[in-house]
């Protein structure tokens, strides 16, 4: 079956060059004799996988030297549990800016496995505009810079009335897609299978003076200090993934870097919100221009019976995925670094003739 357009929030488009050297990879991995699902982790070969990998990442986003990049098994998921384990210190809290989901996941598990205060909560559709007060004993302000389910992405840190404290951000599904500024954070992390690999990896970017702050009892897979010190190789690591993200890392770098997938990515959202906004008797986006993700475009029909006919009608199209997260419903399309903008003009094309077909007008 010919490739089509994957719209899914993750795991999502990964380019075919990429796809192919995979294939060749599991098949004989460089002429070693031994696919690359056989791969040591020891070995120069993976080495120099993990170095390329490493030095991409550092480049591409131009990361401090006083920051260490890690990668840690577990997806995104794990990463709620070691950014408190890691940086709540004795008596101390995490401070979270609830914007949905992932955040309110993020900060609901912080309060299990250390201690949490919320210092904002929205509904799902709203970032925070006011000046956010944090207490003296709060050791790091986490936000979720994009917040897949619902569709809302900051453009820029959330306001705060300290400014020495420290910022941490899930950017799983806006890793690689624009320029970050690292001068305020204490970490930055994301689940690499949206813009940057497979699923079961996260790069976890953080500011070295932050390390080995984890209490004795904290488990040493969970500790980030353990993965700096082992060059992120304290166990068998996940090789495929970490080369998938190297592929990656490459393409990225080919395709012109973060700020070109920062130009596409407004053009390809733009390019959605502007045929929902202009048939706005017909499609609903309930979220002011001023949040909407470059790359979750969350939607709805005015007509919600019609979901599962356009869900359908578009996968016998080729384009496939999406529908809305399974909490909220409605549709969703995601436009991470891969998806081409032949696939946003597909899609809108579509969803105007889907709409003369069963809107008013028909
Ligand atoms: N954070 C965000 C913003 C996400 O979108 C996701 C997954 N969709 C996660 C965390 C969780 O990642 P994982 O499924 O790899 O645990």
């Amino acid at each position: 079956m010919a490739r089509g357009y994957n719209f899914a929030a993750g795991p999502s488009m990964l380019p075919e060059t990429v796809i192919q050297q995979v294939q060749t990879a599991v098949a004989d991995y460089e002429g070693q004799g031994y696919s690359i699902l056989e791969m040591m982790h020891r070995k120069p070969a993976f080495e120099a996988v993990l170095l390329e990998l490493k030095s991409r990442v550092k480049s591409l986003l131009n990361v401090p030297d006083d920051f260490e990049i890690l990668f840690c098994p577990g997806g995104g998921k794990m990463q709620f549990a070691m950014v408190p384990l890691n940086l709540v210190t004795q008596g101390c809290r995490g401070g979270y800016v609830v914007t949905g989901t992932w955040s309110r996941m993020a900060s609901e598990e912080a309060r299990r496995v250390a201690r949490e205060v919320t210092l904002w909560a929205g509904d799902g559709c709203e970032l925070p505009t006011n000046v956010i007060r944090v207490p003296n004993d709060v050791d790091y302000v986490y936000f979720c810079d994009n917040e897949t389910v619902d569709g809302t992405e900051f453009t820029g840190l959330p306001m705060v009335d300290n400014d020495e404290v420290r910022f941490v951000s899930d950017m799983s599904s806006n890793f690689m897609s624009r320029p970050i500024d690292f001068t305020r954070y204490a970490a930055i992390w994301a689940g690499v299978q949206k813009n940057f690999g497979t699923a079961g990896l996260a790069c976890v970017i953080v500011r070295r003076d932050m390390l080995g702050c984890a209490a004795e009892i904290v488990p040493s897979m969970l500790d980030w200090s353990v993965y700096a010190k082992n060059n992120s190789l304290q166990n068998t690591p996940p090789v495929l993934q970490f080369y998938t993200a190297m592929l990656m890392a490459r393409w990225v770098d080919e395709q012109g870097g973060v700020e070109e997938m920062d130009r596409r990515a407004k053009a390809r959202s733009d390019m959605l919100y502007g045929a929902i906004d202009d048939m706005s008797d017909f499609y609903v986006c309930k979220l002011a221009p001023g949040v909407r993700s470059r790359m979750n475009v969350v939607f709805n029909l005015a007509d919600e019976s019609l979901i599962p006919t356009f869900v359908a009608e578009a996968a016998a199209q080729g384009m496939t995925n999406l529908a809305g997260h399974r909490s909220v419903g409605g549709l969703r399309a995601s436009l991470y670094n891969v998806m081409p903008m032949e696939g946003v003009e597909k899609l809108t094309a579509f969803m105007r003739d889907f709409a003369g077909r069963y809107g008013k007008g028909r």
